[in-house]
């Protein structure tokens, strides 16, 4: 018997050689899970006492024969009548297959399957395929149909004589990579290994006289019934820690695991591991695998489980994910939805039993897992909820808290004058080390958040937690940290203020992209003579910007510091008295020429009529302007002359950026010869 195969298109195959080219190899895969499912078919008619005969050897086997140029997939399945053949082989039961390759051409992979195109996926890698088949049923006769490539067909009677089915490729010239063994273990390695029925291929091997040699026991590639399949009290940690070794090999042991078995509203079983991450590499090779009956489907599990899972490994197996179909759909699937979320709420629990039974021990695994708990909090609503109970803090001393302890433990020190609970934190321990004790010392806890998420974490804290604001333990002087009452202001005169700001502004080495802004405060007289600090607001947002493309903006701007004067250390006032006396003399009446210049220009604005100056006016403000400038311009050159003979203020700034590690290169130098000539 002869015939055309029933697609609308003219000659399906060299679209399907073309568009699911880079895909080939799954080819294996479609034909195997075609021989297991008939198998399966069997097992259950069987069951149900609809086929009465002797189920017997149910293995799959892949052959080769490299003579023959051909690879063979054989079952003892259900097999096919003539009947069987021209319903599920020769009507490809869809229309339009070409324009529909043509849509999904870069999905390619996914349709296979979906659309009853997966036993003509041969088709990539074979010139002919023939079909030799034995149906279970009563009085059926072998059947053999042979395809090649073309849509025509030939069914002829087959050989078959035991129940089952026989597929032959025919392999392309193109593609003898599928006639070595080495290769075809490979794929079923990748693709098979967990199917529930017994897959074999070529046979085991052996050493003898000093090469590996094939026996004669036949090799069966899977493990038919898969630790995700079991219950979980069937299975020791000792189990699933050789699962998890078996499936990524040369990795630590996992922290911990979480075993997923629902089956409803669908159905889902799998086993998720949290690893220890060591590194990017890790985390890209060693992924989530997704199965469906125990295929393997793919390794890309994006949309599927929540991205934040994309760190964790393991498998999952769920026929109700729609793996035939684009990405895009398969994130607006509302089942996958569900599984997104029913997975979410599996993880926090687990997380969360885990640190109930055992706080030590979840303290110990803390460090390696908190950057999955934080991206979990930052980029999911719901694992943020939960995990509020569960997420740890640090401090500087290696203590852990949850939030609820960690408040308690501050509210009593570090509650500000308005009421907020104020959360201090390090993001360097070494290069602030003098910030933290300044703060400890005055009976401050200070966090320590040095993560990778750990700036964006805060942010989330400070959304969350009410009237908490999270303040780096380096943004002020450790008065200012906590503002509990009106901090003590500076006791200056303007003209002091004057000659100090120019003075200490006129000794700060020039850093690359970077200003000081020179602020005075009466602090203790044993605190430290300069503090520097680094305004919160803004440091944050250019670690923001560094972390995020188009915010370039603030990424451009210089870093800004604040020196911060204290005016009632002993060698501030020394500076403050000498300078008085040198300079009061010169600077004084130059600032009062500056004052009554001002007040000259004041007056005439002032006596304009109806507030409009003449242009007579204009110049004569123009020229006083000038020579506010030109006096100004003497103030501060006698100042800085002054400044430069005396080397305490440059000593003292340099000290403190040197605290700060913003001390380098030349005026390191300058520091270091200016302290030797000190001594
Ligand atoms: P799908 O498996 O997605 O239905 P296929 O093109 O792979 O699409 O197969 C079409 C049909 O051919 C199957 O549904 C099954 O009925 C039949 N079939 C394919 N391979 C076998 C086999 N080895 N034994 C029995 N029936 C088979």
């Amino acid at each position: 018997m002869q015939g055309k195969i029933g697609v609308t298109t003219e000659n399906i195959f060299p679209v399907i050689k073309k568009f699911l080219y880079s895909d080939h190899e799954i080819f294996l895969r479609e034909l195997v899970s075609n021989a297991v499912d008939a198998t399966q078919k069997l097992k259950t008619l069987s069951s149900f006492g609809e086929f009465k005969g002797e189920l017997g050897d149910l293995s799959v086997s892949v052959t080769i024969d490299k003579e023959a140029g051909t690879l063979t997939v054989s079952d003892h399945g259900i097999g096919m009548t003539a009947d069987d053949i021209e319903k599920y082989i020769n009507q490809i039961a869809f229309s339009g297959a070409e324009e529909f390759l043509e849509k999904y051409k870069d999905t390619a992979n996914s349709i296979i399957g979906h659309f009853g195109l997966g036993f003509y996926s041969a088709f990539m890698v074979a010139k002919k395929v023939e079909i030799n088949s034995l149906s279970y049923k009563d009085g059926a006769t072998s059947v053999k149909w042979v395809c090649d490539g073309s849509p025509e067909y030939t069914m002829t009677d087959g050989t078959r004589t035991t129940r089952g089915t026989d597929i032959i490729l025919y392999i392309d010239d193109d593609d003898k990579q599928f006639l070595e063994q080495g290769t075809i273990d490979g794929l079923l390695r990748k693709y098979c290994r967990f199917l529930p029925v017994p897959v074999i291929s070529g046979f085991e091997q052996e050493w003898k006289d000093g090469a590996m040699v094939d026996t004669d026991r036949p090799k069966v590639i899977n493990a038919t019934e898969p630790q995700w399949m079991k219950k979980p009290s069937e299975l020791s940690d000792e189990d699933y820690l050789a699962f998890y070794h078996e499936l990524y090999p040369g990795q630590d042991d996992p922290m911990f695991w979480i075993h997923l078995n629902v089956d409803y509203p669908f159905t889902l079983t799998g086993i998720l591991f949290f690893p220890k991450i060591h590194n990017n590499f890790d985390v890209q090779k060693n992924r989530i695998q997704l199965y469906c009956n125990q295929v393997y489907v793919t390794d890309s599990v994006e949309g599927v489980v929540p991205e934040f899972m994309m760190l964790l490994q393991g498998v999952i197996d769920s026929p109700d994910i729609p793996l035939n179909v684009s990405r895009s759909y398969l994130q607006a699937d509302t089942a996958v939805k569900k599984i997104s979320s029913y997975i979410t709420k599996k993880v926090a629990a687990r997380l969360e039993e885990i640190f109930k039974a055992d706080r030590a021990d979840y303290e110990k695994k803390w460090d390696d897992i908190k950057v999955f708990i934080e991206y979990g909090m930052l980029t999911d609503e719901k694992f943020c909820e939960a995990a509020m109970k569960f997420v740890l803090v640090k401090d500087t001393e290696g203590k852990y808290f949850t939030l609820e302890e960690y408040k308690a433990l501050v509210e009593p020190e570090q509650t500000d004058r308005d009421g907020n609970i104020v959360f201090l934190y390090s993001t360097d321990p070494v290069a602030q080390y003098t910030y933290i004790n300044a703060a400890t010392d005055r009976g401050y806890n200070v966090l320590l958040m040095d993560g990778q998420l750990d700036n964006h974490f805060i942010g989330l804290l400070e959304q969350k937690l009410e009237k908490t604001q999270f303040v780096r333990v380096d943004s002020d002087i450790v008065d200012n940290l906590i503002r509990k009452t009106d901090s003590k202001v500076a006791d200056l005169t303007p003209l002091q203020r004057d000659e100090l700001t120019t003075l200490f502004r006129s000794q700060i080495p020039a850093i690359d992209k970077t200003n000081f802004l020179v602020t005075f405060e009466a602090l203790a007289a044993n605190a430290q003579p300069i503090v520097i600090t680094q305004n919160e607001f803004m440091r944050r947002m250019k670690d923001m910007a560094a972390m995020q493309p188009g915010m370039g903006f603030y990424g451009e701007l210089p870093d800004s510091y604040n020196l911060v004067v204290n005016t009632e250390h002993p060698l501030i006032v020394r500076i403050k008295d000498d300078a008085a006396k040198a300079l009061d003399a010169t600077v004084q009446p130059l600032a009062s020429e500056i004052e009554s210049k001002n007040a000259e220009a004041e007056k005439i604005r002032k006596d304009a009529p109806e507030g409009k100056t003449s242009a007579e006016d204009d110049q004569r403000i123009k020229d006083i302007e000038a020579e506010v400038t030109r006096l100004r311009g003497e103030q501060e050159k006698a100042i800085a002359d002054y400044a430069a003979t005396q080397p305490l203020a440059g000593q003292l700034i340099d000290l403190a950026l040197l605290g700060n590690g913003l001390l380098k290169g030349e005026p390191l130098a300058r520091f270091i010869s200016r302290s030797i000539s000190l001594l």
